[in-house]
């Protein structure tokens, strides 16, 4: 039993080293010098073997990655690379296309080309249906330039024209040495498996219900095709799978179904989540479910975006789901209480926006700059109710005056009362104390490099 924080501190020092936690990525406690890193969650993975995408490895072993679909027309090349560059910038660790006809596959490597110019080096991920046989013979620069194909069994003829399309596709994908990633979606299903599924569904004594058969005839469709990928040539890692559904219940159901039954890795995410607060809460009651049970190696938020509004937030909603379980993080956490009738002013609310938005201003160059700052928690509480309590759980925390309560703001740094401010200065001396923070609390980059060479 640890009797003291000496004492914690202690132990998680031991805990990682026990795990082979690097030093130069534990945190120091300035009070007591040790270093220190509180693990993420430990959520069991499902074993999968692993598929490398571009680079960017995907299945158990790997960090769960977010990846992300830009909505422009892929023939026009510099609104694709706008927005490709935009998502990669966000934190997108994969970014799809959609590559519909053959303007969109001529414009592939020169939308690769144009990323890899501007320094942005994202694997670039091509959407196939119906045609893609035909596109990816005919233009090998896209075939050869794109990290991953999306394959639809559903629309590549499995089953009806003795799979010559889906043959070809897969055939590419092993001439070019490529992971596929076998995409079944309830809305373009494979027509003749269902009905054939249905239809032996119906001559049972006890037929299940049909939704249960859409749900089986999904992951069948997954597995089946994966299996001739095999057979056509791919190898187990270079398939990764996905079956999308709408409904938070099928979500769950269909991936618990296909994790059981192979070791592939995941594509997670919703189809036509839909849009704002729906598309969000769907896709996090649905992925959270599964993401906390283990399942999922690669998750896609499907947000339909209001006209003109921000791709991007499909990747800040996906990389929240991720941090709020504690499965990896991106950018610092600000705890702020949902105020009450005890701030009756906007005051508190226009403060934890504004450090939430300085945070995300400063990320980019914080992240290349220091270790760990984005394990890095703040709390910004509107009165003195929660406001010291949750402030001693962050690194940083204020609690601003409530109605009636003194104007003055205790600003908590590592669990201890560190200054009080007052004044209409607050958030700029705030953001001085935050910045003094991560200068010296959090390892430089360099550093770290100078140190592992050091160590070799
Ligand atoms: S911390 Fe204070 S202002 Fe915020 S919700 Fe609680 S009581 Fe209300």
């Amino acid at each position: 039993m640890v009797s003291d924080s000496g004492a914690l501190l202690q132990a998680l020092s031991s805990f990682n080293e026990a795990v082979g936690m690097p030093p130069s990525e534990r945190l120091t406690n300035p009070a007591s010098g040790v270093k220190i890193k509180l693990p993420m969650a430990m959520i069991p993975r499902r074993k999968t073997v692993t598929a490398v995408v571009g680079g960017v490895r995907v299945g158990s072993d790997a960090p769960v990655v977010v990846q992300s679909m830009t909505n422009t027309d892929t023939a026009d090349i510099p609104s694709t690379v706008q927005q490709c560059a935009a998502l990669a910038r966000a934190g997108s660790e994969l970014v799809r296309v959609t590559v519909n006809n053959e303007e969109a596959a001529a414009a592939v490597p020169r939308i690769v080309e144009e990323l890899d110019k501007q320094g942005v080096r994202v694997p670039i991920i091509g959407d196939f249906h119906y045609n893609g046989h035909v596109l990816l013979t005919k233009y090998p620069e896209c075939a050869r330039d794109l990290a991953k194909y999306r394959i639809n069994p559903g629309n590549s003829s499995i089953g009806r024209t003795g799979d010559s399309n889906f043959r070809t596709m897969i055939e590419v994908a092993v001439k070019y040495q490529k992971p596929v990633r076998i995409g079944v979606n309830w809305g373009s299903l494979d027509q003749a498996l269902l009905t054939r599924m249905m239809d032996e569904n119906s001559a049972l004594a006890e037929p299940l219900d049909a939704r249960d058969v859409t749900m089986e005839a999904m992951v069948v469709s997954a597995l089946t095709s994966a299996d001739l990928a095999q057979k056509f040539g791919l190898r187990p890692d270079q398939i990764i799978l996905s079956a999308k559904v709408s409904g938070v219940q099928d979500l769950i159901d269909v991936y618990r179904a296909l994790a059981a039954r192979c070791n592939y890795p995941l594509h997670l995410g919703l189809t036509e989540a839909g849009m704002g607060a729906k598309g969000v809460v769907a896709s996090s009651a649905a992925m959270g479910v599964v993401l906390q049970e283990g399942i999922g190696d690669t998750i896609r938020v499907s947000l339909t975006p209001a006209p003109g509004g921000d791709r991007t937030e499909e990747v800040r909603v996906a990389q929240q789901i991720l941090q709020s379980m504690g499965i990896r993080s991106f950018t610092p956490q600000v705890t702020a209480c949902p105020g009450c009738g005890r701030t009756t002013s906007t005051f508190f609310q226009e403060m934890a926006q504004q450090i939430q938005t300085y945070l995300r201003e400063q990320m980019p160059t914080w992240k290349g700059r220091y270790v760990g700052v984005e394990e890095m928690k703040l709390a910004v509480m509107g009165c003195v109710v929660n406001g010291p309590g949750e402030s001693k759980h962050a690194n940083i925390g204020i609690s601003l005056p409530g109605t009636f309560e003194e104007p003055k703001a205790p600003v908590y740094v590592d669990g201890r009362l560190f200054t009080t401010l007052k004044g209409d200065r607050i958030v700029a001396e705030f953001i001085g104390i935050l910045d003094e923070y991560v200068d010296s609390h959090y390892a430089a980059r360099e550093a770290q490099k100078e140190e592992v060479v050091a160590r070799s």
